[in-house]
């Protein structure tokens, strides 16, 4: 027998000791050529290719897909001619020698290349796409000398197709020669090189621009030295997971894996139990439809080039693949077939559902394609048809650095318009700036160019090969939209085309058959109300209002005689009285710095202040009440559960005159029953308790308050302890110091303020900390609670130390949490969250026709929050579109100085996946601040660095309440830092800072991109 090679695990990383077959890529008896990847192993860190450098046929037996076997030992064989192949059950080849470089380490430096002495890691040119060959360097994201770690983007490339971040996987020193700025790579070309120390880095650049025909330049390597692994193939290894697809689930493994992978998990369908994306689904995304057998590479044709007069410039990796993709789909032989179409039904349905037209007319393309299944396959050299079941658009978009991007909307055949349209906005922000993965780009299935935004009356376009045809859509004219589709002749014929043209017609013309008509969720029936909202806070007020305006029959059924809910009367706005009494005061202290004297000694009138509080309550109570039924809600006084899920009993036993205190529960002894077609439940969460010993014993007494009690005090006390970081009790602990209390606040967890980005929360603690009368204490666990007001003493654990403190009241300021008992939202079928009521992103429960708002849902304990839950869920019952975001959510803790945030931090936003930055302000070097001694805290901006739209501002600044409202219309609005930028902000006012802050980023952007000409230079 000839000279047979074993296959072995290869050791991809330096802690590698063994791994697991994750799919063989070549079956047994395949013809092996050098370079093949033969199967994928998945390492402790990462998945990828193994490669082989030997000719011959893969024989068996191979090891079992998802065996492990460890390094070195046998995965599977090689054998010299077809005749030696042994299949599965076979004995091992005892004899078969190493086949070579699939063994290589990851880290191994490749003997063949020319490398500068003490490179431990070449940072090669990776091959990003199945028809990259070579890739400009767009810009070094690290300096030469820079420590790298494990993970770090180093560089940004430009393929083909776009624009990629070069990610390494060792740690190291960044060192020269590095790649110019703009230079072409070859794949597996050096671009840098890591070293183990900074002492062993070489500065500088190596010699500029390398092309395909320049093969022995500085930056390529020899033929045949390919690396062993190919680096679009593996996946980081300490990648934060991305955070799960929209409505469905995805394994931990799986969200890892597609963040190394770059692949987008709301494309793709799960396999697993319940359709759950399991990390077989991931690999399985990436590449995309990867050809299976790939021909040797042969020019197509042979086109006669006809010289032209001038001295023409080399094409752009870009402009070269639309070249020859499109020189190559001359050997297709098309033809063209127009209709007319009216899309004005489309157009409304599309708006109606808050989608994008294209997006609609891509699932109307798709849709068609189910009864016309010819539209979807391919031609495949030589004479094979390839036909599919996934229907993946291609449809182009203008990059801002011109030039089309074509990204590929996957599955449109199966995904709902609504996931279609989230998935085309990613797609199209990122295309804009060629921040596109392959598996994005790559392959589509059909394709759609829309000119009709241009105003052309008619064009059509050109299909790629791999497709059956391209359509083309002109401006509507008197005849309508005309759409042409130039097909391939080969894979469908005239008849064919003309009859998927008028499906495609009745689509886009009757959208309703497809789309249904945008209808109100209120079942038809006989129901006392179309609509009963239980809670009359800011949530059910919002979602009563906004149904009554819509001319529906809705009840609000709230347990205290006015609305306005905790926020009204034992929450924001009392809290704000309190700091408005005690900014007064902290406020004085200025007055000194800018020369006014004689106002340093306030002194509080409890009396007063408790009077203009309650008066501020009362009046807008009573204003919420004449408003409510001033629009047609039937106000009702009492308590609500559910008997069914159309059916509630409202209890009237409890009801109380005062509005001040939470209503106490009835006896249940009289009910009146009501019907509904649609409930929203607005409950709220009470302050919650957590047991701790003896502090039930101090609420009766008084000793122990919550926000709920802390309004009946008569005076600010001398000592308070406050229990709980969160923004309730920090505000509190503040007012109370200005009122001249002593406060200590104790915060079980390391840090105060969990939803506050982290660098303001820290330096929060810090400034609170520095008065004399307020002391953080973080890490402590409070272990009993005990006496009456006046002397309460406060048993706690500070590191591991048991200590006490004697105060005259504590203040439980411990979170809140919905009490759903009394509710009886079983007898409903109402499924929970944990401590709170399920619901999803447009406020709907598990029950299609019972919505949740507000506090009771969890998440962002707000007012405004539950506002806007409440309008979400009143258009989702009027059958509008509407859903809430809490990514685009805001707050301000109203302490002195004020911290506040709108939208993502940096930390939050890495942890979805997005590429961000920050820029920050510190407030001292503002005029404005200056001048009222209001100095202390910063401002910060987040950016997401592929479209560098504003996704976060976070503020730790006297008045960030007003100045947070220019922050949320950045977040909201998606702006840009260039839109920031260039606005014109009047001076002097502390809204420069953004501006200012939006121009320093962009400068920093753009340098960022030229760091390899400062490395040059130095
Ligand atoms: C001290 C303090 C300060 C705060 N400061 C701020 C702030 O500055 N900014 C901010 O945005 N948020 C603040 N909040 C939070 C804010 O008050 C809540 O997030 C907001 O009130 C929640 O609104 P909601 O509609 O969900 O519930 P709620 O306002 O709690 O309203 C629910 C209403 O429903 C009633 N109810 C409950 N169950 C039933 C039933 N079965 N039948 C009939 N009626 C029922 C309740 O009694 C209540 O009146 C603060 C809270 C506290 C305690």
């Amino acid at each position: 027998m000839s000279e047979s090679y074993v296959i072995k695990m290869p050791q991809l990383s330096d802690t590698m000791t063994e791994g697991v077959v994750v799919s063989w890529e070549k079956n047994i008896g395949d013809k092996i050529e050098r370079g093949n990847v033969v199967a994928t192993v998945e390492t402790d860190k990462a998945i990828m290719d193994v490669e082989v450098f030997r000719e011959g046929y893969l024989s068996g037996p191979l090891s079992a897909i998802d065996s492990t076997v460890a390094v070195g030992d046998a995965m599977g064989y090689l054998v010299v001619s077809h005749d030696e192949v042994q299949d599965e059950g076979a004995q091992p080849i005892e004899e078969a020698v190493p086949a070579g470089s699939e063994g290589k380490p990851e880290v191994e430096v490749a003997a063949d290349i020319d490398v500068p002495k003490n490179v431990t890691h070449v940072i090669k040119m990776p091959q990003l796409s199945d028809t990259m060959t070579e890739g400009v360097l767009v810009s070094w994201e690290k300096d030469i000398g820079d420590k790298i770690k494990r993970g770090d983007v180093v560089a940004t490339v430009e393929t083909d197709k776009a624009i990629m971040d070069v990610e390494v996987f060792r740690d190291g020193y960044l060192s020269g020669p590095v790649a110019p700025v703009d230079s072409v790579v070859l794949v597996g070309g050096a671009l840098a090189y890591l070293v183990d120390s900074s002492d062993a880095v070489v500065e500088g650049e190596a010699a500029a621009t390398v092309t395909k025909s320049k093969q022995e330049a500085d930056f390529s390597l020899p033929s045949g030295s390919t690396p062993a692994l190919t680096a679009a193939s593996a996946p980081a290894s300490n990648v934060a997971p991305l955070s799960r697809p929209d409505n469905k689930q995805a394994s931990p493994q799986a969200r890892k894996l597609a963040a190394s992978l770059h692949v987008n998990l709301n494309t793709l369908k799960g396999t697993g139990p319940d359709g759950v994306i399991t990390a077989v689904d991931v690999r399985h995304a990436q590449p995309v439809e990867r050809p299976t057998e790939i021909g040797q590479a042969v020019p197509a044709h042979t086109m006669p080039e006809i010289q032209v007069p001038g001295h023409g410039r080399a094409m752009s990796a870009m402009e070269k693949a639309v070249s020859h993709s499109m020189t190559a789909s001359l050997t297709m032989p098309t033809f063209r077939v127009s209709v007319d179409v009216n899309s004005g039904a489309l157009i409304k349905a599309a708006k109606s559902k808050g989608v994008s037209l294209t997006v609609a007319i891509a699932r109307a393309c798709a849709l068609a394609m189910q009864k016309h299944i010819r539209m979807n396959w391919a031609y495949q050299p030589v004479d094979k048809l390839v036909e599919r079941d996934n229907v993946d658009i291609g449809m182009a978009v203008a990059a801002k650095d011109g030039g089309l991007v074509v990204p590929v909307l996957r599955h449109c055949e199966s995904r709902s318009l609504e996931e279609l349209n989230d998935n085309w906005s990613d797609l199209v922000e990122r295309a804009r700036s060629r921040r596109l993965t392959p598996e994005e780009y790559a392959n589509p299935t059909f394709v759609i160019s829309n000119m009709g935004m241009l105003g052309v009356t008619y064009f059509d376009a050109i299909p790629v090969p791999g497709t059956a045809g391209i359509l083309a859509i002109s401006s509507a004219g008197a005849q309508g939209m005309p759409m042409t589709v130039t097909a391939d002749h080969r894979v469908v014929n005239g008849a064919e085309v003309a009859m998927y043209l008028n499906t495609l017609k009745t689509n886009i013309e009757a959208p309703e058959t497809w789309l249904g008509s945008p209808e109100p969720a209120i079942p038809q029936g006989d129901w006392d109300y179309d609509v009963v909202v239980i809670g009359g806070g800011p949530g059910g007020e919002d979602c009563a209002r906004d149904l009554a305006g819509h001319g529906i029959k809705v009840a609000m059924i709230n347990d205290s005689p006015f609305p306005g809910g905790e926020c009204l009367w034992r929450g924001c706005i009392p809290s704000k009285a309190w700091r408005a009494a005690a900014d007064r005061i902290r406020d004085r202290e200025h007055d000194k710095h800018l020369g006014v004297q004689g106002t340093n000694k306030p002194e509080l009138d409890w009396k007063a202040l408790e009077k203009t509080r309650r008066s501020v309550l009362e009046t807008r109570g009573d204003m919420a009440l004449k408003t409510d039924t001033g629009v047609k809600i039937k106000v009702i006084q009492g308590f609500a559960s559910f008997v069914s899920d159309h059916q509630l009993v409202v209890d009237k036993t409890g009801n109380s005159k005062d509005p001040h205190a939470r209503a106490p529960h009835g006896d249940g002894s009289k009910g009146d029953r009501i019907t509904f077609g649609c409930a929203v439940i607005a409950a709220g969460a009470p302050p919650f308790v957590p047991p701790i010993d003896s502090a039930a014993e101090g609420l009766e007494n008084g000793g122990v308050l919550t926000s709920d009690t802390v309004w009946t005090l008569k005076e600010a006390p001398a000592k308070l302890a406050i229990i709980g970081g969160g923004a309730i009790g920090v505000e509190m602990a503040q007012i109370f110091q200005d009122f001249g209390t002593r406060v200590t606040l104790l915060e079980a967890a390391d840090r105060i303020l969990a939803e506050v980005e982290p660098e303001i929360a820290k330096q929060l603690t810090g400034i609170l900390n520095e008065d004399k009368r307020l002391t953080i204490m973080t890490s402590v666990g409070v272990t009993s609670i005990k006496g009456k007001p006046g002397v309460v003493k406060v048993a706690y654990k500070d590191d591991d130390k048991k200590k006490t403190m004697t105060v005259d009241y504590v203040l439980m300021a411990t979170g809140k949490r919905p009490e759903l008992a009394p509710l009886h939202i079983d007898n409903a079928g109402i499924e929970t969250d944990g401590p709170v009521i399920k619901a999803d992103k447009h406020c709907r429960t598990n029950v299609a026709h019972i919505f949740a708002v507000g506090d009771v849902i969890g998440g962002l304990m707000l007012a405004h929050t539950a506002g806007q839950q409440g309008r979400v869920a009143a258009a989702t019952i009027l059958g509008e579109n509407m859903k809430y975001d809490q990514s685009k959510d805001s707050g301000v803790i109203f302490s002195r100085p004020q911290a506040a945030f709108v939208g993502l931090s940096v930390e939050q936003a890495k942890a979805k996946g997005i590429d961000a930055v920050e820029v920050k302000m510190p407030m001292s070097i503002d005029a404005k601040a200056m001048i009222t001694n209001e100095t202390q805290g910063m401002i910060k901006i987040v950016v997401d660095k592929s479209n560098q739209r504003i996704i976060g501002v976070h503020f730790l600044a006297d008045h960030a309440d007003t100045l947070i409202g220019e922050a949320v219309m950045m977040v909201s609005g998606d702006m840009t830092l260039e839109q920031v930028a260039h606005a014109i902000h009047p001076h002097p006012t502390q809204t420069e800072m953004f501006g200012d802050m939006a121009r320093r980023l962009l400068s920093r952007l753009r340098r960022s991109r030229k760091v390899t000409s400062k490395a040059k230079t130095a």
